[in-house]
């Protein structure tokens, strides 16, 4: 019912689009695309693009546009996925076909079936989560009821969720998905249409109640109060409770005290942003699942330079895979090298050198007065030579700019101390874990 929706809404998020997009791109491009209804879910909307161009473009300029323009219309922000079509690949439905996929969608609610536990990275980060989730769903209601997974945008909450549902449907259980935005929705919805039995009766009547972001319940009363009894409804039934949100319960603004106290009756557990071990593994998998094929170098690359969550690696693997295949071009370390940087300028046009000192004085027992001098102390020395690098990797200034700041003689002088870096990095695997460390927690603030 939902998906079906969004494809009427795909028109509505056009005739919007039409508006803002210059007429040309418009019509190259935009018109162009299709609502691919079998590859969407709720909180992922793919669209075809009738040649790799139009879809590298789409997906580069575009796709958080087209998102935002969801996020009005629809309330919630799905991620935008661009593929390209290919007609010869179509093959006739049978009647039997449509019902067996029917009956399917309907039992799942809209699970994105790619969102398993066997899909799903484990790392220092998220280990926690992960069994968490793992155990209620071989024994539901026995070990934690309700249970709360909460951290940052994109750090891989909503895959658990799922991941949980998918395993669920497969044993037979009912479960019930749903996103806060679309509870409240779906709850004015009823009210205005004087059709609550309706709405209680999906929402009451599952094994798994499984509901994604709830810092986004609406703080209007009779919302809360809705949830507050299905909760207890279902609790006392012993139906298992997962929720998720980006912050801990007590952390979230307008939600009750009574709906805060019983999200915390039972098992609260947090995502951290993965380390970079984690990293390269979640990419490793993707290029896996994918079938992207880079190398070690590359994957280590793409692991160091973004920092922010894993939806943000995946669009950078997206990026590198169109690219390719739209120029038809190997992928070496330099086109991703150079695929990648305008995103990383972009990501990270705030951040300064000054920061950056006062980071790395911090971390490691100096004064930012003593890097900015001229000191031949080794401790001194070692602190700069980290300024340098991460001032290159992370600040836009040019290389002229960060000679002159640190009265050094010329850009080439700038240029020696990063090869001498570079080699530093890669025989002391100390030093570069302080450098990722330094990188992570400058970014982070961003
Ligand atoms: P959140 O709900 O926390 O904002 P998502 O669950 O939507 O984040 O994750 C964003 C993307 O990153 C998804 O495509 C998801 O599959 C992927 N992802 C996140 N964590 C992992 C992980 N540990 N292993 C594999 N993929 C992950
Ligand atoms: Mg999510």
């Amino acid at each position: 019912m939902y998906l079906k929706g969004e494809k009427v809404i795909f028109d509505l998020v056009k005739n919007e689009l039409k508006k803002s997009v210059p007429n040309d791109e418009f019509s190259r491009y935009i018109s162009q695309l299709t609502y691919a209804e079998d590859e969407s879910f709720s909180d992922c909307v793919c669209l075809n693009a009738p040649n790799p161009y139009i879809a590298a473009w789409v997906q580069t300029k575009y796709a958080s546009k087209i998102a935002g323009t969801f996020q009005e219309l629809n309330g919630t922000t799905p991620q935008v996925i661009i593929k390209i079509k290919h007609p010869r690949a179509r093959t006739v439905i049978s009647a039997d076909d449509i019902l067996q996929k029917e009956i399917k969608t309907a039992k799942s609610t809209l699970l994105n079936p790619s969102y398993t536990f066997e899909s799903f990275v484990i790392g220092r980060s998220n280990d926690l989560a992960f069994s968490v989730a793992k155990a209620v769903c071989e024994n539901p209601d026995v070990l934690y009821n309700p249970v709360f997974i909460h951290g940052g945008v994109g750090l891989g909450k909503t895959h658990l969720l799922q991941a949980i549902g998918n395993a669920a449907v497969k044993n037979n259980k009912h479960v019930i998905y749903s996103t806060c935005d679309q509870f409240t929705n779906e709850f004015i919805f009823h009210i205005n249409n004087h059709s609550m039995e309706r709405f209680r009766d999906k929402y009451r009547h599952c094994d798994f109640f499984l509901i994604d972001d709830v810092q986004f319940l609406s703080t209007r009363e009779s919302t809360q109060e809705e949830f507050f009894n299905t909760f207890n409804d279902l609790h006392n039934d012993k139906k298992q409770i997962v929720l998720t949100a980006d912050k801990n319960p007590k952390l979230i603004a307008g939600l009750e005290e009574r709906l805060k106290s019983r999200f915390m009756w039972g098992m609260i557990a947090d995502i951290q942003r993965p380390d970079l071990e984690t990293k390269i593994a979640i990419i490793k998998k993707k290029c896996e699942i994918d079938q992207i094929k880079i190398s070690d170098e590359i994957v280590n690359y793409i692991a160091t330079i973004l920092e922010e969550n894993i939806r943000e690696i995946e669009g950078a693997l997206i990026r590198i895979r169109a690219y390719a295949n739209m120029l038809n071009q190997a992928i070496t370390i330099d086109f991703v090298k150079d695929t990648l940087k305008d995103y990383i300028k972009e990501k990270h046009e705030n951040i300064t050198i000054e920061e950056i000192i006062t980071t790395v004085a911090k971390e490691l027992n100096c004064k930012p007065s003593e890097i900015r001098s001229k000191s031949r102390t080794a401790r001194i020395v070692n602190a700069r030579r980290m300024v340098i690098f991460l001032a290159h990797k992370l600040t836009q200034n040019s290389m002229r700019v960060i000679a002159e700041y640190f009265e050094m003689k010329d850009h080439s002088a700038v240029s020696h101390s990063l090869r001498t870096i570079s080699q530093i990095i890669a025989s002391d695997a100390g030093f570069k874990l302080k450098i990722d460390e330094l990188s992570s927690k400058i970014t982070s603030v961003h």
